[in-house]
């Protein structure tokens, strides 16, 4: 049964998040929400467990289609960086302020960038795409991801500076027209470089929190390099060029590791 304490660990840190937010905010959707995310994710890890080849992908259906579709359309809650800062700004902890401090802030200190590759509803659709693994070298643009960022930010503080009103529908078509530019640019963007995850290397603002946090998380894939026989298939399906074969924190892109574990599941000496 040791296998399977990680799931269990999973679900109960999102249920304790759950029942936290329901009794302090009194308010039953925080039970559900998490609870929701937290037996999807808990399912995904099981599924894993039992070789299921598709259990990452289901997770990332699972949640990335709840909070666009339920949250985002029909709830009309902005959950994109934009939502948060909105919700910040008005000093409100909610919505899209709980759940970047829950997924994307707090979060990666323990699972790292397990967000992006189990629950990021623009990756849940990039994955879709054929590069799986990325057929040119890596680009130095990462820069880009602190312009997009700025951007979101200057945006919504322009929107409070200039006192405009009826910000809530604003932020509704914020997340409608922000969604759109995010799966069109995704999408060129793994054509022109041949790399699913190109918008996640270059352009995501989100990254901007999330990397910072993942380099000290506590769960990570680590190499026993005793068992290592430097074959390089790790790194040859790594959708994120990270070097695991390094296991120290410093690895070249390890703050990059969306945990997808496909280096885990194709070393030929369990090494990972
Ligand atoms: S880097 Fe951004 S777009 Fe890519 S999976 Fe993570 S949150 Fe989603
Ligand atoms: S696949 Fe395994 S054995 Fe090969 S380089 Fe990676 S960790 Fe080492
Ligand atoms: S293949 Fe391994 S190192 Fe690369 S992103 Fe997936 S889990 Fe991380």
């Amino acid at each position: 049964m040791k296998k399977y304490v990680l799931p269990v660990v999973m679900l109960a840190v999102f249920e304790t998040v759950a029942v936290t937010l329901w009794l302090t905010k009194d308010n039953i959707f925080y039970l559900f929400n998490f609870s929701y995310i937290g037996c999807s994710i808990a399912l995904g890890i099981f599924l894993y467990i039992r070789q299921y080849a598709h259990a990452r992908r289901i997770v990332q259906l699972l949640v990335g289609l709840y909070m666009l579709v339920y949250l985002g359309l029909i709830c009309g809650e902005n959950m994109q960086i934009e939502g948060f800062w909105y919700y910040l700004f008005t000093g409100v902890f909610e919505a899209a302020t709980i759940h970047y401090a829950v997924a994307k802030i707090f979060g990666p200190l323990l699972f790292g960038r397990g967000w992006c590759g189990y629950a990021c509803w623009t990756a849940m659709v990039l994955d879709f795409l054929p590069y799986k693994v990325p057929q040119m070298p890596r680009k130095k643009i990462g820069w880009i991801r602190y312009v997009t960022f700025a951007a979101s930010l200057v945006f919504v503080g322009a929107l409070f500076l200039a006192h405009v009103g009826n910000i809530e529908k604003i932020m509704f078509w914020a997340f409608i027209i922000g969604n759109a530019a995010y799966y069109t640019a995704g999408i060129v963007l793994a054509y022109s470089f041949k790399d699913n995850r190109a918008f996640c290397k270059y352009i995501c603002p989100v990254t901007v929190f999330m990397k910072p946090m993942s380099y000290f998380a506590v769960i990570r894939v680590k190499c026993d390099e005793e068992k290592c026989v430097s074959c390089g298939r790790c790194r040859s399906v790594c959708p994120m060029d990270v070097d695991v074969t390094d296991a120290s924190r410093k690895r070249e892109n390890g703050t990059e590791c969306i945990l997808c574990m496909e280096c885990v599941k194709n070393c030929p000496k369990g090494a990972l």
